[in-house]
């Protein structure tokens, strides 16, 4: 049986995770008490201690990395910790340790430049254009992104950078038709990112919505990833909002 380490386990993206691991032996981490995860080995802790993070990932076959702040709003000074430092800790543990994969959980703030400053109608933006935060934490995921990838070439363990639009059992507002992932994708997708032949590469994790703005083109061609849902059967019902995506204004200056 494959052994996957699951960061950020007590998350809600991780809670919307679990049911699509099962078959899997499960290890799961937090800084906070992990509940809903039964048969796992659960450990808490911080991955920014090295010890903590080393003793995490031995014996694993691959790693799921959740554990972030996952706020667009955070401050570097709040990001660097858990979004930088911890992600250099994890995936150099993980060479050490002779994992063989890491599924890391970016975001589409990484992009969400392209979104910002105004897309032509019709056109998706492509994963592999160059990166375009639209905030200190997107900038933070491009980080991540691009430390997995001398790790990739390096010779460690091998690893698919998932930038995850908004995980919601359901969209809540109009931004959300944009850039849903719906449960059930999320879990596909992070079977197909376990199981793909793939050294390194970034995928936007996004449903099959027909308002969608990111293109999932390489996860269908190189993951097989096949998404089932379409945030537009819920496009009726939802509230006018931005779906969590930044807008870039003249009278809003970065944060410290
Ligand atoms: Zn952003």
């Amino acid at each position: 049986m494959t052994a996957v380490l699951v960061t950020g386990a007590a998350g809600n993206v991780a809670g919307m995770l679990r049911p699509g691991l099962d078959g899997l032996d499960l290890r799961a981490v937090d800084t906070r008490d992990v509940t809903g995860w039964p048969g796992a080995d659960v450990r808490v802790g911080d991955l920014a201690d090295p010890a903590f993070t080393a003793a995490a990932v031995e014996g694993m076959d691959a790693v799921v990395h959740l554990a972030a702040n996952p706020s667009p709003g955070a401050s570097w000074p709040q990001l660097r910790g858990p979004n930088a430092d911890a992600v250099v800790t994890l995936l150099d543990a993980a060479w050490r340790a002779g994992v063989r994969r890491v599924v890391l959980a970016s975001s589409v703030h990484a992009m969400g430049g392209y979104v910002a400053a105004g897309l032509p109608g019709g056109v998706l933006v492509d994963p592999a254009w160059p990166v375009r935060p639209c905030c200190t934490y997107g900038a933070s995921k491009a980080f991540a992104e691009a430390y997995a990838r001398t790790v990739a070439d390096g010779g460690g363990p091998s690893v698919l950078c998932l930038r995850l639009g908004g995980v919601l059992p359901l969209p809540l507002d109009t931004g959300n038709l944009l850039a849903w992932l719906s449960p059930g994708d999320l879990r596909l997708l992070v079977r197909s990112a376990l199981a793909a032949d793939v050294r390194y590469g970034c995928y936007f994790g996004v449903s099959a919505n027909t308002r969608g703005v990111f293109s999932y083109a390489n996860a269908a061609a190189e993951l097989g990833y096949r998404p089932e849902s379409d945030a537009e059967t819920y496009a009726a019902s939802v509230a006018p909002g931005d779906g969590g995506f930044c807008r870039w204004r003249d009278e809003e200056a970065p944060t410290a």
